[in-house]
This record gives C-alpha cells, sequence and structure tokens, in this order.
C-alpha cells in the first residue's frame, strides 16, 4: 500500500492551528478545508488528462482537460469537513456518503448509512476521512466501496496513526493513503496522539 506523506510548509502550519486547542470551530473549518487543498492537490497528481482544441482569444490551441471521473467519498460526519476543499479543487466529481459511527466503548465501527454513484469501476474513488485512527471505520469503508466496484481507493486523511496504516496494509493493501502527517500512536480510547482530538466535534462544535 502506498502511503504518502505531503510535506509542505503550509501543511505544517495549519496543521499547527488544527492541533490547537484554543482554535474555534469555525476557524478549525477553514482549517481543514485548507489543508483538504493541499491533500488534495497532492492526491491527484497523477489523474489522466485529454487533449483537446480550443480557441485562445488569438488563436487555436492544444490544451489539456482532466479525463478521469472522479468521485469523492467523505465518512459521516467528520469527512464532510474535506468535502469543499475537495470540491473546490475538483468541481466536477460526483459525491458518495459512507456514515460510519465507532462505538464510543469498543471504537468499532458500523456501517449505517450508504449512498454512492453507479459504476465505481470506471472512476478514481476518494474517500475523505480526516483521521487516521485504529483503521477500522477506514478498512470497512474501503471494503465497501470494493464491493460496490471500485477498484482502488485513495484515502485522504489529514492525520493518521501508525497503528492504522499497519492495518490498511494487512487488509488493504491496493489502497493508497495521502495524509498530513503520521502521528504517535493511539491512547487507550483509540484517539491519535498528539492528534487533534475528535475532529467532528471539532468541526462542528459538538
Ligand atoms: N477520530 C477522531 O476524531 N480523533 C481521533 O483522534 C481518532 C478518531
Amino acid at each position: 500500500m502506498d502511503v504518502h506523506v505531503v510535506r509542505h510548509p503550509l501543511v505544517e502550519d495549519v496543521l499547527a492551528a488544527l492541533r490547537d486547542r484554543r482554535t474555534s470551530s469555525d476557524v478549525f473549518r477553514q482549517l481543514a478545508r485548507r489543508v483538504s487543498l493541499l491533500l488534495v492537490a497532492e492526491a491527484t497528481r497523477d489523474l489522466p488528462l485529454a487533449e483537446s482544441a480550443i480557441d485562445t482569444p488569438l488563436e487555436t490551441t492544444t490544451v489539456r482537460r482532466l479525463a478521469a471521473r472522479v468521485v469523492a467519498v467523505p465518512v459521516l460526519r467528520a469527512g464532510l469537513g474535506m468535502l469543499d476543499g475537495f470540491l473546490e479543487l475538483v468541481p466536477q466529481a460526483q459525491v458518495g456518503y459512507f456514515g460510519l459511527e465507532r462505538d464510543e466503548t469498543t471504537a468499532v465501527a458500523r456501517r449505517y448509512y450508504e449512498k454512492v454513484p453507479k459504476d465505481l469501476g470506471g472512476a478514481v474513488v476518494f474517500l475523505l476521512d480526516p483521521m487516521l485512527a485504529t483503521g477500522g471505520s477506514a478498512a470497512m469503508a474501503i471494503e465497501g466501496l470494493a464491493e460496490l466496484g471500485a477498484r482502488s481507493v485513495r484515502l485522504l486523511s489529514i492525520v493518521a496513526a501508525p497503528e492504522g496504516i499497519a492495518l490498511l496494509r494487512s487488509v488493504v493493501p491496493d489502497a493508497s493513503v495521502y495524509t498530513a502527517a503520521i502521528d504517535r500512536g493511539l491512547n487507550d480510547r483509540k484517539f491519535i496522539l498528539p492528534g487533534l482530538g475528535d475532529f467532528g466535534d471539532r468541526l462542528f462544535g459538538t
């Protein structure tokens, strides 16, 4: 499984503010969007282009346009914080949703909602899930997308734990991961350390 850690001064800077417990939800939302833009730019670097001709005001020229069908699937609810940034860079993307929630005591994920575009086989599928902690929910989502025909899924996570990466490597080796940081590990409540807390709560102010 390919793991890409997006190294960039702007990523570091936005991560610093996301991690800060004093950052309010409105600012957290803007920061989540900003770091997502940087992750999306990296994760779409190899998408195919197709040549076509257009007329500039001066002459006809050959241009290259995106030739991939792109599907973005945010995992509810935290993944919604990454969707705006994704659609800003890939406005033609189709959007599906996966509803997963993890049991507060066992940290085991459960799928409660699913709505994704048809024919995932012909699309490049991006799963948006900002915190790759145990990897349980990401693995469940990637396996669910594979059952629906997705051939290889790119997971965009803002912060990842080594435990989550290890699980994905063993159960979904064809997936790839794009993340802004690989943190130290999980605590006994399966939160990422140092992490940034509960992403959904910080995003939505709950
Ligand atoms: N989900 C979060 O929101 N934060 C973590 O640290 C782990 C899972």
